[in-house]
């Protein structure tokens, strides 16, 4: 939340003078008093060209007779707004989301929208996510900044790129079934950098095959000492497209997990396709050759433009993951319910275990136990961790189990 909520200025733009009031008055009620409101967009952009007067926030209506909401917002974008945008308007949810994607699509942060009639808690809610880059991370992510393959490479060879876990679990029973590896890069001046800040360049500078290789190493070392700690935990390692070029993945795959007498039954591969997809036939044979050795495979992302049907027609998948796109809000959106089902369904009929990704709340859960989804995996339950914190947050688990109810059998307890 921003320290200072008086400082905070807010820009309030709607053709109904009515909303004006409301919405002024609820911010007003929540301590904001710098608000200023334009009934039209014209108007509403003097105020941006003033650079002093510049709003930290806009609650912006879309269907306003001249200027609407949409065009309102190319001309934030031509003036490089760097506030935050809340989205008013009795349009349906859909639309709502179709419009918010848009903004995102823009780069200006978009606090989230609120249909009408405007709930007061629906209000309070948007504006607590004023000014947190992302609430939702392990660690409060830092700023962006670009990272090179030069220093990518280097930070490859000097062994800073370190695992961490996020555990997945069965619905039915809450017994936790596994583990996904995710990198991270401990970065010696910068602090903790998350993977949608690498992986990408990576890609597209031929070092993901050297990546992959230190984060299975890191991870098939830390799947025996967990084995012969007495935990049964499958591990699982995400795996681009682009690392399945060579046949000599297959090899090495094989061979890291003969070193770390890890069983390929207790090695989960998740699959994404990639922007830069090379032969397919050559995927295809590394993936069948992989799961002839009895190594599991589990299509990624199920649902993005990365992961497609085609895929599942061709590639013998055991697991697929819902993407967390679909999974969180499911209970309460329509549209992503309907998703949601139809890969539920579709891992069911294919004989595949279904993973929702992305379980953030309560809500979430309950759907995944009505819905008889087999495993779940997001915040909810716990965040990515060190593997060091992972008995101690299974104690936590099974604790949580019992006083929240979050089961209603009890004999798959670990
Ligand atoms: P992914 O494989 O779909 O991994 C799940 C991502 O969702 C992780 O982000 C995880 O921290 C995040 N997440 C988990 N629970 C929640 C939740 O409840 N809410 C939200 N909003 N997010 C949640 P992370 O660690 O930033 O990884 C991002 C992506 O980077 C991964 O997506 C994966 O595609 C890629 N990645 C991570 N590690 C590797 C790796 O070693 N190799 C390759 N090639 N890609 C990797
Ligand atoms: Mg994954
Ligand atoms: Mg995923």
């Amino acid at each position: 939340m921003m320290t200072d909520i008086a400082a905070t200025r807010i820009l309030i733009l709607d053709d109904d003078p009515f909303i004006l009031k409301l919405l002024q008055r609820m911010l007003a009620n929540l301590g904001f008093s710098s608000v200023s409101s334009y009934e039209n967009g014209e108007d509403a952009l003097k105020l941006l060209d003033d650079a002093v007067a510049r709003p930290d926030l806009i609650l912006l209506d879309l269907n306003m007779p001249g200027m609407d909401g949409i065009e309102f917002v190319r001309h934030l974008v031509e003036r490089q707004y760097s506030g935050s945008l809340i989205l008013v308007s009795g349009e349906d949810e859909r639309m709502l989301r179709t419009t918010e994607k848009l903004v995102q699509a823009h780069q200006i942060p978009i606090l989230g929208y609120l249909q009408k009639p405007v709930q007061p808690e629906g209000l309070r809610a948007l504006l607590m996510k004023l000014d947190l880059p992302s609430s939702r991370r392990e660690d409060q992510r830092g700023t962006r900044k670009h990272y090179d393959a030069e220093a990518i490479r280097a930070a490859i060879e000097s062994g800073e790129l370190i695992s961490h876990y996020q555990p997945k679990v069965r619905v039915a029973t809450g017994a936790v079934a596994g583990v996904e590896t995710l990198v991270r890069w401990r970065h010696p001046t910068d602090g903790v950098i998350y993977p949608d800040q690498f992986i990408g360049e990576a890609e597209k500078h031929g070092l993901i095959s050297q990546l992959t290789q230190v984060v299975l190493k890191q991870a098939f070392f830390q799947a025996r000492a967990w084995q012969k700690a007495g935990y049964e935990l499958k591990v699982a390692v995400n795996v681009a497209m682009d690392n399945l070029t060579s046949l000599d993945f297959q090899d090495a795959v094989v061979k890291l997990a003969a070193e770390a007498e890890i069983l390929p039954g207790k090695i989960v591969l998740e699959i994404t396709e990639s922007q830069l997809m090379g032969d397919v036939r050559v995927s295809l044979e590394i993936l069948t050759r992989l799961r002839l050795k009895r190594f599991h495979l589990s299509i990624d992302d199920f649902g993005t433009g990365h992961s497609s049907l085609a895929q599942l027609r061709d590639i013998p998948f055991d697991e697929l993951k819902i993407d967390q796109g679909f999974v969180h809000c499911a209970s309460e959106n329509e549209t992503l319910r309907a998703i949601y089902d139809a890969s539920l369904a579709l891992a069911r009929q294919l004989g595949m275990e279904a993973v929702a990704e992305g379980v953030e709340s309560r809500e979430d859960w309950e759907l995944l136990r009505q819905t008889g989804c087999d495993l779940a995996q997001g915040n909810f339950i716990a965040q990515a961790m060190p593997a060091e914190a992972l008995a101690g947050w299974m104690d936590q688990w099974h604790a949580r189990i019992e006083t929240e109810s979050l089961v209603s059998s009890r004999e798959g307890k670990v």
